[in-house]
């Protein structure tokens, strides 16, 4: 198919995208909020001037080509503009629709088919290539390909996602479930991990069925791990069952079919089991879990399950912890897709400063994104890098010992950040700043 395909004729005309357009009054109070438009001043840069390209593409006044598929494709899904606007016109959405449109022209490049319609859905090849993959980071393999730009070669792409290799540790959580005291439970649906509480809590807590992210079970496993604890410590009971990747990477980048089919397989997966919440320390996964009910819409199953959600901060800020002890400055970023997406700013710093004990040290533009953004690391490293750079700078003015927050792609990509600048303060998780203050009481 040509590239220079018309919108309206590929079916963007619908009623939604109508709706969105019409709201949007140009009035630009979106433009600094934008972290792409702050960058390049350029107006096709900010939500308003997507919007204006998208209705000139659905009028037919413009083609959808690669050019002006770019500006769609460069988004960082952080959904700045939509909290700035009055009308709240859904930005990401829009987006979503011209990436899916675009690729529905455009065949996707070749890995991101691979990863999003084959990999994602096969839990065992992906755990399979992660271990070849540690264990090409440990043997050095992987960095004298790099070094060698063999690589770089095959794909740049490739070779920007070899440099997250770095954050592959060697017992991914799924590997630690015995060390941390699971066992191994019969259950029609399936086997499953179960972990009870063993000492005795200040009161009884939810049954929480544990939805181990990509990110937090390859790249953050001890973010991951340290939730766990402190739900244990919380009372709760804790179960782990095999399920999929939660389907976000491949919404945000246009794949929405792929995205509809890995929620379907978790919903499968996960409703045959009896629990109280979905719980997730990984803030991406517990906003698009919470997502499925429109995604998988008239799935009744699907609906329910998403009700039962609960980002990780959101449930512990509920429970009873005793008081812990730490003596460290903290600075807290605000993910996008826990603050502004799930509307999850305050349990954090409560669970930082009134549970943990920290200093809380507010850094400037806390709620801003760092430059993760779903896969825009790896598919947009330069736009990703320099929204990152001003992440640092805040970071680092607060003087604080430790940054937290609540999302494993936060986490790694502030780290590799503050390495690369060769900054002493510590990249944790608000799990693992309460694990540690926990355990020191
Ligand atoms: S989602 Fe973020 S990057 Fe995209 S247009 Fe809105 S503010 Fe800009
Ligand atoms: S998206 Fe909202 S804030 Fe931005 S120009 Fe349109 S109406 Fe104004």
């Amino acid at each position: 198919m040509s590239d220079d395909t018309h919108v309206a004729d590929q079916g963007m005309a619908s009623a939604f995208v109508g709706e969105e357009l019409v709201r949007c009054n140009r009035c630009g109070l979106c433009l600094m909020a934008c972290p792409t438009y702050r960058l390049s001043a350029v107006e096709t840069d900010s939500a308003r001037g997507r919007i204006a390209l998208l209705e000139a593409m659905r009028e037919g006044q413009l083609p959808l080509n690669a050019e002006t598929a770019n500006p769609f494709l460069e988004c960082l899904a952080c959904g700045a503009c939509t909290e700035t606007c009055l009308t709240s016109v859904d930005v990401n959405e829009l987006v979503a629709l011209v990436r899916e449109e675009w690729y529905r022209i455009k065949v996707p490049p070749l890995d991101e088919q691979f990863v999003f319609n084959k990999l994602l859905a096969r839990p065992r090849t992906l755990a399979f290539i992660m271990r070849a993959l540690s264990s090409a980071k440990r043997s050095g393999l992987a960095e004298i390909a790099r070094r060698l730009r063999l690589v770089r070669l095959v794909s740049p792409r490739l070779d920007t996602a070899l440099g997250w290799v770095d954050t592959i540790p060697a017992y991914f959580l799924r590997d630690r479930l015995k060390r941390l005291g699971f066992r191994k439970r019969r259950h029609p649906a399936g086997k499953y991990w179960l972990r009870t509480f063993e000492v005795e809590p200040i009161a009884p807590g939810p049954q929480v069925l544990y939805f181990v992210g990509c990110a937090s079970n390859f790249s953050q496993p001890d973010a991951a791990e340290a939730a766990i604890k402190v739900l244990i410590r919380a009372g709760c009971e804790v179960m782990i069952v095999s399920h999929y990747c939660c389907g976000f990477p491949a919404y945000v980048a246009g794949q929405r079919e792929a995205a509809r089919r890995l929620a379907a397989l978790n919903v499968l997966a996960l409703s045959r089991y009896s629990f109280d919440f979905v719980v997730s320390e990984s803030a991406e996964c517990s906003h698009f879990l919470k997502r499925y009910g429109e995604l998988l819409d008239g799935n009744e199953e699907a609906e329910r399950l998403a009700g039962t959600v609960r980002d990780f901060t959101e449930l512990v800020a509920e429970l009873r912890l005793p008081k812990g002890q730490t003596e460290e400055r903290v600075t807290y970023h605000d993910p996008c897709h826990l603050g502004r997406g799930q509307g999850i700013r305050e349990e954090p710093r409560h669970l930082l400063t009134e549970v943990a004990g920290a200093e809380l040290v507010e850094m400037r533009e806390a709620n801003s994104c760092c430059g993760a953004g779903g896969f825009q690391s790896i598919t947009q490293p330069a736009i990703s890098q320099a929204v990152l750079q001003r992440k640092l700078e805040a970071i680092q003015e607060t003087d604080a010992d430790i940054v937290a927050t609540a999302c494993p792609l936060c986490m790694t990509q502030i780290a590799q950040g503050l390495r690369r600048a060769g900054s002493s303060i510590a990249v944790k998780h608000v799990a693992q700043v309460l694990a540690d203050a926990l355990e020191e009481d």
